[in-house]
């Protein structure tokens, strides 16, 4: 099919001209998808191909996270599994750690990777026929007579270099939020992308919000060895997220040593000598070596001329666009966190090719936001699809749900697992599951057969008659919908 659209295209001797402003999922999924379908693209971008997501946020962040997996399964189960350390007395302040962490290396790998990585993205959209064009890009206001728009590029090489577009994608993503009063040095007081510069692990770092960045920013420093302060601003940590969910991961951080603030809002931080002073609304003050700030992201938006192009843009500064990614002006799409729909990578790929497909003709299914899978990478992790606790409970749907904790899985007993659970939603009378959570090690792995479950209708029926292997997490999946099952029949539906 692709390639039969890029052959009738090459045999009208007719081609489309699109130019992505930005590199990251949104941008470069979008790339490859209009480079195949023989479209001449051309992708700019100021900092590298993969973009933030694969620079500073997304890829660095994970990778980091690696190394505190590796330390919080051991130190967590290793006594309960028989494994002697070898001086065979942990630290009694710290039972858990019984190895060391060297953050400068951990860093150097992270940084490494991030740059292969972006290198790996790079070759592929190259090859698949795309320019990359390292610089800013800027959309001029005006669309000529025949549809076309200009965007002009301020090159690395500090040339100006103008580019025809039969299409625009705007893909620029966004950058962390700042805090008048607390706004980072990038020594002591950091945001999420300066973190990957320590030499040193921080010995009390302060986390200032407990959003999924925050979240899993704490729970990894705190597993390499730092002593972490989460404060939230809400009653209980990750507020978007699962609330069961939200309260396993919290009391497995406190019991871990973590300080969390609930109810607390930061108002300002200040270095002090070598220390960091963070001061919440309430007046109350805390101290620690370095503080990160993780309170939201802006979207990249503004001084690119969108407005003046006609591109409406949400009060919160993100791009307005339909389930297909159109702007308000004509010719001009948007994809990824720049317009605010949900800040994943996977749904930044989605709209960026779902833009692609709709302007080049191509067969198209809507943004469907309801199977979008999406995981918090703490310890136990936390993984998502579809509708949730806070849709039902808000009767935005009619579904039954079955929550079965792990500790009845006889592999997470043989495992050591303590902490987490599986969730079911399905509509009553059908029993067509429609959302799921999985709070687990591997939660991002375990919630793939809820997700196809969920894209196709499947029903508790259908899952509870699957085979699992005996022992496994994934048995619990299924007897959570055997009990799902077992409640529809006694309701009679
Ligand atoms: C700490 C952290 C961890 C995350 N972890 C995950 C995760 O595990 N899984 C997940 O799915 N999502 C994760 N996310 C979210 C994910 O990173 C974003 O949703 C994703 O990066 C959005 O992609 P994008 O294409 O919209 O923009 P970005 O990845 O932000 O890329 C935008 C690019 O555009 C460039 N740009 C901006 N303006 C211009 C301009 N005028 N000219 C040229 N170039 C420009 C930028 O330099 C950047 O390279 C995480 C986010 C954070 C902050």
């Amino acid at each position: 099919m692709v390639a039969a659209a890029a052959e009738a295209r090459a045999r009208l001797g007719y081609v489309t001209r699109i130019v992505i402003i930005g590199g990251g999922p949104g941008g470069y999924e979008a790339a490859l998808v209009a480079a195949q379908l023989g479209a001449e693209v051309t992708v700019v971008d100021r900092d590298g191909l993969g973009g933030a997501s694969v620079l500073t946020d997304c890829v660095p962040s994970k990778t980091l996270i690696a190394t505190a997996e590796v330390m919080t399964s051991f130190g967590s189960s290793y006594e309960e599994l028989g494994i002697i350390v070898e001086d065979g007395t942990p630290d009694p302040d710290n039972p858990a750690r019984v190895v060391g962490v060297d953050l400068g290396k951990v860093n150097r790998r992270v940084k490494r990777l991030a740059l292969a990585q972006s290198h790996d993205i790079t070759a592929a959209v190259t090859r698949a026929g795309a320019r990359v064009l390292r610089g800013r890009g800027r959309l001029e206001p005006g669309q000529a007579s025949d549809g076309t728009r200009q965007v002009v590029v301020e090159t690395a090489g500090g040339e100006e270099e103008r580019l025809t577009a039969d299409a625009v994608l705007i893909a620029t993503g966004g950058k962390p939020r700042e805090l008048p009063d607390a706004r980072p040095d990038g020594e002591r007081i950091l945001n999420w992308t300066q973190v990957y510069d320590l030499e040193e692990q921080p010995e009390e770092l302060i986390v200032v919000g407990s959003g999924v960045t925050g979240a899993e920013f704490a729970g990894a420093y705190q597993a390499l060895g730092s002593r972490v302060t989460l404060v939230s601003s809400r009653e209980r940590v990750l507020p978007g997220e699962d609330p069961d969910a939200a309260v396993v991961l919290e009391d497995v951080f406190r019991r871990r040593g973590m300080n969390v603030m609930s109810r607390s809002r930061a108002a300002s931080a200040k270095r002090v000598g070598d220390r960091v002073e963070v001061t919440l609304s309430d007046g109350r003050v805390i101290t620690g070596s370095h503080c990160l700030m993780a309170v939201g992201a802006v979207p990249n938006t503004s001084g690119i001329g969108l407005e003046e192009a006609g591109v409406t843009l949400k009060d919160s500064g993100h791009i307005r666009t339909d389930r297909v990614s159109r702007t308000s002006a004509p010719g001009v799409y948007a994809a990824g966190d720049c317009t605010g729909v949900f800040a994943l990578a996977s749904v930044a790929a989605m709209q960026g090719r779902i833009a692609m497909y709709h302007f080049l003709g191509e067969t198209v299914a809507p943004l469907d936001l309801k199977t979008v899978s999406a995981n918090v990478f703490t310890d136990p992790e936390i993984a998502t699809v579809g509708y949730t606790q806070a849709d039902v409970d808000a009767g935005r749907i009619d579904a039954r749900a079955v929550k079965l904790p792990l500790l009845r899985n006889a592999r997470a007993k043989m495992q050591g697992v303590r902490d987490g659970f599986v969730k079911l939603f399905c509509r009553p009378g059908t029993g067509i599951v429609v959302g799921g959570v999985v709070v687990a090690p591997r939660a991002s792995e375990l919630i793939h057969p809820i997700s196809i479950a969920v894209d196709n209708n499947l029903t508790v029926e259908q899952i509870a008659n699957t085979f699992t292997v005996y022992p496994s997490l994934s048995g619990s999946i299924g007897e959570v919908a055997r009990q799902l099952q077992t409640r529809k029949a006694a309701e009679g539906g």
